[in-house]
């Protein structure tokens, strides 16, 4: 007879390979994993466990939880992906308890052959969102993802009409006709994500399945799919929210002791993300539209190539005198967790980054959208046009290739619209509305919090397949695709 599969028994084994966008939350379902009281392994490159390594160190003091955190590059060495693979086969051999499933940051790559060596299902963990994941299917599979930069197409098949022009395709630039590469010229499969996930034995988004119920319910019928986010709500205190990823240039309490003198609902947060490399001309733009806003604002300008240029043109007009009491600059990385759910924030200029979407949802802010590229036109879309909970910065179609597309008196009418403008109330109402529904989703009786007791039992349920019919346990998963 099989014996009872406990918690204990259990070992998930996370492999966040890729950049931030996918590994800082990976690594928060790592931490919401654990409170769940499984045992929990993330393994991953050097350069994310060094960035995660306070927040799991944190989250394991606090909790009580034993999250391990393993590197997979040697030390002082640039591994390869062929090293790669064979020091998580090594390491996962060295588990206990054994490893009971992977859930991977990656569609492709290693992990998936990696699980089927070990006979233990492979997850897919997906950062985005089910709208823009359908979205970016359907334009793929009706070939749409070539259409020209000013030609505007219907996203078919979709619940809502959704309309864009050719440079907002979550391809363009990698696939659209003006700009053709050389994957697409010699035919490769641009898709990442949705198509190759059946090869998994199902999927984990960042998700909460209230925010999007039209496009959740459909992935949710074809496949094992559960939405269990937004996964940085596992951060409740300011110290947890301070080192969740990079080290912030500016320390958190100065943050909030700066927010703390503002009115609440006033401040107005603009930040562009992990990865964004904005022109310094635009630049100045964004900063003298935030000056001649009269809003309390924190502007967070990237440490890229153009920080020194930025840089200067901060100290030759004396720009932080000039806004001294009413805003604050962050050069580099900000602790944006702790500012988001600070009650001054009353607005959020956003590349619309999913991560950043979410993190604005939870916080219960409006936004200002201003996205950038792949499929940040498409989160913008759901959060102007479908929540209402935003407005776009564009008034018209953003094809221009000059430095400046958004002029500074853009920045302040924006500002403007969204603290004050006619639809400000309703927007700041259902933004409030939204988050409330978020921050429940992840708490006991939530849809997030069932979905991952959900995912848990499928992991539970195999292994004791495994015990019980092993023939039938090779059946199930690993290379066979399921039924869509
Ligand atoms: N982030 C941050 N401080 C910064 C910029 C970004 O903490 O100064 C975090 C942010 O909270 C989010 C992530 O980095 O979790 C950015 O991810 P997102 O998907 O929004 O955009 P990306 O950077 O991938 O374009």
């Amino acid at each position: 007879m099989a014996s009872p599969v406990n918690p204990q028994d259990l070992n998930f084994i996370l492999t966040p390979l890729h950049g931030a966008s996918v590994s800082t939350p990976l690594t928060d379902l790592g931490i919401l994993l654990a409170l769940r009281r499984v045992n929990v392994t993330i393994i991953t490159i050097k350069d994310n466990a060094v960035r995660y390594k306070p927040s799991i160190d944190l989250a394991n003091a606090t909790h009580r939880l034993n999250i391990r955190l393993l590197c997979l590059d040697p030390p002082g060495e640039q591994a390869s992906e062929k090293m790669r693979r064979e020091v998580l086969e090594r390491l996962m051999l060295e588990l206990k308890p054994p490893p009971s499933c992977i859930v991977s940051s990656s569609t492709r790559g290693y992990t998936n052959d990696i699980a089927g060596k070990f006979r233990i299902p492979c997850y897919i963990f997906n950062a985005r969102s089910c709208f823009s994941t359908i979205c970016s299917s359907k334009i793929l599979s009706n070939k749409l993802h070539t259409t020209g930069l000013t030609e505007t197409f219907l996203v078919p098949g979709i619940p809502h009409k959704v309309e864009l022009k050719g440079y907002q395709s979550p391809y363009y630039g990698r696939f659209c006709k003006e700009n053709q590469t050389r994957e697409t010229q010699k035919g490769e499969n641009p898709v990442r994500g949705t198509e190759k996930f059946n090869l998994y034995q199902g999927m984990l988004i960042n998700s909460f399945e209230e925010i999007e119920p039209l496009y959740s319910g459909p992935l949710k019928q074809k496949s094992l799919f559960w939405c269990i986010g937004p996964v940085s709500l596992c951060h409740k205190e300011i110290l947890h929210k301070s080192c969740r990823s990079l080290k912030a240039s500016i320390d958190a309490d100065h943050c909030v002791t700066w927010l703390d003198s503002m009115k609440q609902g006033s401040v107005i947060y603009a930040c562009f993300g992990s990865m964004s490399c904005i022109h310094p001309f635009q630049l100045v733009e964004i900063g003298l539209g935030l000056e001649s806003s009269n809003q309390p604002f924190i502007w967070v300008i990237r440490d890229n190539v153009h920080l020194d240029v930025i840089e200067r043109w901060l100290e030759t007009t004396k720009f932080e005198k000039r806004v001294e009491g009413r805003g604050l600059v962050i050069r580099g990385w900000a602790p944006q967790l702790v500012i988001l759910s600070h009650p001054s924030i009353g607005g959020f200029l956003t590349h619309c980054g999913w991560n950043s979407t979410l993190e604005g949802v939870c916080a219960g802010v409006p936004m200002i959208t201003w996205p950038l590229f792949e499929e940040q036109h498409l989160n913008e879309k759901y959060v102007t046009d479908i929540l209402g909970i935003g407005l776009s910065i564009f008034v018209e179609a953003r094809v221009s290739s000059e430095a400046v597309i958004i002029k500074r008196d853009r920045v302040k009418e924006a500002i403007r619209e969204l603290m004050n403008g006619e639809k400000a109330g309703e927007m700041r109402r259902r933004a409030r509305k939204l988050g409330e529904v978020a921050n429940k989703s992840v708490e006991k009786g939530g849809s997030s919090y069932s979905n991952i007791t959900k995912f848990i039992q499928d992991v539970v349920n195999l292994l004791k397949l495994k015990q019980t019919n092993p023939t039938a346990y090779q059946n199930v998963f690993i290379r066979s695709p399921r039924p869509s």
